[in-house]
């Protein structure tokens, strides 16, 4: 089976789970790691040189909030020597002019900054933390004067879907090229904060049509990225663009794992770069090939003529909504349990319960 398996397109690198932000609807997992346990900079460096020599094309810095990590700079600096196209997804939180000065000299090549809202005091509830949404405009800005190319993630969900337009001009107005609309994905914190997220499918009729009139208002400017969120679709997402297909993520503790939710999934034995290649747990692992192409599939994906478009969907929302890891995703209209996800949709249009914030050490009692 190795050989028939192409390089992975992209390393998510997931520098730590430290982050200023509380975001309920974080996709870090709810049992988030502390900073003694995290890679060392000369072990993200071998990660990063593994991954070029795999021919990854790119690298995402992300977290928890990677500008956490004081190696930054210089692990940027690592990525592009070993001929990586960097990319970081930052709150923008941490950074300022002389921190964004280096990383542009560094070469790092693009820089993808999070907004909560337009509105100030919801975007700062929601972040969990005062004054968020005034810093992140502000180094958008100093981003901008570095000459870095931007895009701005819109996270949307039913607490700020109503701002949609008003947040698409801040975010065109903040000098982005390309804005990502993401509706929240359910699982991680956002699962345990489902109620008060998920949307309704009114809501989410609108916001199409807002984004589709965006597109056109904003043409030749910005381009606009549109995520809709599977429990409202006929079809579940090709996740991840399929598990072990296209991406790789490494933990702040080194785990290699297909998906940056996968840890939530039972019986999975992830590699860890401390024991073992990279390589070897792309190409070899039992965790990269339990879910691999289509021969794991039961019915109805097996028969199915999507089956190598979505692959399935995805298996961590799979196991979260039957708790079983290799059963149909249940956001697709063909699967047995579908009717979940009308349960949950119903659940979320009583008043929103009050938000249980990511923070590490996980739940609250
Ligand atoms: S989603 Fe929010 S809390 Fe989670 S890493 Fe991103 S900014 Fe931090
Ligand atoms: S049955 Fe399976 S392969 Fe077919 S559309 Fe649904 S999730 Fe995709």
């Amino acid at each position: 089976m190795t050989d028939t398996i192409a390089p992975p397109l992209a390393l998510l690198a997931e520098l730590t789970h430290r982050c200023p932000l509380q975001c309920p609807y974080c996709s870090n997992p709810v049992r988030l790691a502390g900073a003694s346990g995290e890679l060392t900079t000369a072990e993200w460096q071998d990660v990063l040189a593994q991954a070029a020599g795999m021919d990854a094309l790119q690298v995402h810095f992300s977290g928890g909030e990677p500008a956490s990590r004081r190696d930054l700079v210089d692990l940027v600096r690592h990525a592009v020597g070993v001929g990586l196209y960097t990319n970081l997804i930052t709150s923008g939180v941490p950074l300022d002019q002389t921190r964004v000065d280096a990383l542009a000299e560094a070469g790092l090549d693009h820089v993808q900054i999070s907004v909560q809202d337009v509105d100030d005091a919801n975007g700062d509830r929601v972040a969990g933390m005062a004054g968020a949404q005034r810093k992140k405009r502000e180094v958008a800005a100093i981003v901008q004067r570095a000459g870095l190319p931007l895009t701005i993630n819109l996270a949307v969900h039913r607490q700020n879907l109503d701002r949609l337009p008003a947040m698409l001009d801040m975010a065109a107005g903040l000098g982005a090229a390309r804005i990502e609309v993401a509706h929240v994905q359910y699982y991680g914190w956002a699962l345990v904060n489902r109620d008060s997220l998920l949307p309704s499918r009114a809501q989410l009729d609108r916001a199409t049509e807002q984004v589709e009139a965006a597109r056109v208002r904003l043409a030749g400017a910005v381009v606009i990225d549109y995520v809709v969120p599977d429990y409202h679709a006929r079809f579940p997402k090709a996740c991840m663009g399929g598990w072990g297909r296209r991406f790789l993520t490494v933990t702040p503790t080194g785990l290699v794992l297909p998906c940056h939710a996968a840890e939530s999934l039972p019986g999975l034995d992830f590699p860890s770069v401390r024991d073992g290649s990279l390589a070897e747990a792309w190409l070899a692992s039992d965790a990269f090939n339990r879910f691999r192409g289509t021969g794991w599939m039961p019915a109805p994906c097996s028969g199915c003529d999507h089956r190598e478009r979505d692959w399935g969907g995805c298996r961590c929302q799979a196991f979260a909504l039957t708790g079983n890891p290799a059963a149909t995703d249940p956001a697709c209209s063909r699967s047995a349990d579908h009717t979940l996800l009308d349960v949950a949709i119903q659940d979320a249009q009583t008043e929103p319960p009050a938000f249980i914030y990511r923070r590490i050490g996980g739940m609250p009692a």
